[in-house]
């Protein structure tokens, strides 16, 4: 049965999607079976996986409206090893088309259900804010990796999210957690990241992945070529990180209940 994992914050601009692509790209390069699902309208984790949004026949729009299966929507990118439930444009509709429905939230949830024998990783990118969407992937996960650069505000953003995650695991999904904040985008020679990184080790532990993404031209560079910095240059630092972050996550998953 696959995990499901959020990649979330609500600011935009964290290196969300660039976790999401080069993580599942990373776990289907060490052997994991690996479902990517786009909850984010401007559809640039599915262009980064190589797949075309506009050229989209169905997507997760057409799954949280049910007129399609995840079977029939999914699409597989043979470049980057694993399958795609892409997004457009067309998403953004389905905020506002999903308004007077009854279990609006768990739609993703329950669509979820019928592929989740077929994968070990299910990875949700989710966008930069707190809407329907979101919160159909956060009803739909076991838990949220939480991207973050460590510089001075990223902490207080944290606290937003923190809470929202308390709230949709009290009133929603008792299963919900969060697995672990990935320090990305960084530089050691700054000595305010050193500091900020420091404080997020004392403050939550072991919830802090070991695993740190650096600053890396390649991985900015690889969504241009439709693909993620894993597959685009593997021997790139930080193409290299996010391998080692997949083998991290693989381990983590061993001690979830
Ligand atoms: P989000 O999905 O949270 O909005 P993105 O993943 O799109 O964030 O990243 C924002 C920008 O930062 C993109 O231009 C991306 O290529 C770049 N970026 C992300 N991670 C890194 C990194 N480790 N090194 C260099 N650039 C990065
Ligand atoms: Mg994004």
């Amino acid at each position: 049965m696959a995990k499901i994992f959020c990649v979330a914050n609500q600011k935009g601009g964290v290196g969300k999607t660039t976790t999401t692509v080069n993580l599942a790209a990373g776990l289907a390069k060490v052997g994991q079976r690996v479902l990517m699902v786009d909850l984010d309208p401007q559809g640039n984790a599915t262009m980064g996986s190589g797949i075309d949004k506009r050229r989209l026949e169905l997507s997760l729009y057409d799954v949280l409206l049910e007129s399609a299966s995840i079977s029939e929507a999914r699409v597989r990118s043979e470049k980057c090893g694993y399958d795609v439930l892409g997004a457009n444009r067309e998403l953004a509709g389905a905020e506002v088309e999903l308004v007077d429905i009854e279990r609006r939230e768990r739609r993703l949830k329950t669509a979820l259900a019928q592929v989740q024998d077929q994968y070990d990783f299910v990875l949700i990118d989710c966008p930069p804010s707190l809407s329907m969407l979101t919160l159909n992937g956060l009803c739909a996960a076991h838990g949220v990796v939480v991207p973050m650069q460590c510089e001075y505000f990223a902490l207080e953003g944290l606290t937003d999210l923190v809470n929202t995650i308390k709230q949709v695991h009290a009133n929603l999904n008792p299963d919900l957690a969060i697995i672990g904040l990935l320090r990305v985008m960084f530089d050691p020679r700054i000595t305010l990241q050193q500091q900020v990184s420091d404080q997020l080790k004392s403050h939550f532990g072991d919830k802090v992945f070991n695993t740190v993404i650096p600053r890396n031209v390649r991985l900015a560079e690889a969504p241009s070529y439709g693909l993620p910095g894993v597959v685009f240059d593997p021997a790139a630092k930080g193409a290299l990180a996010y391998v080692e972050f997949a083998r991290e996550m693989v381990e983590r998953i061993k001690t979830l209940p």
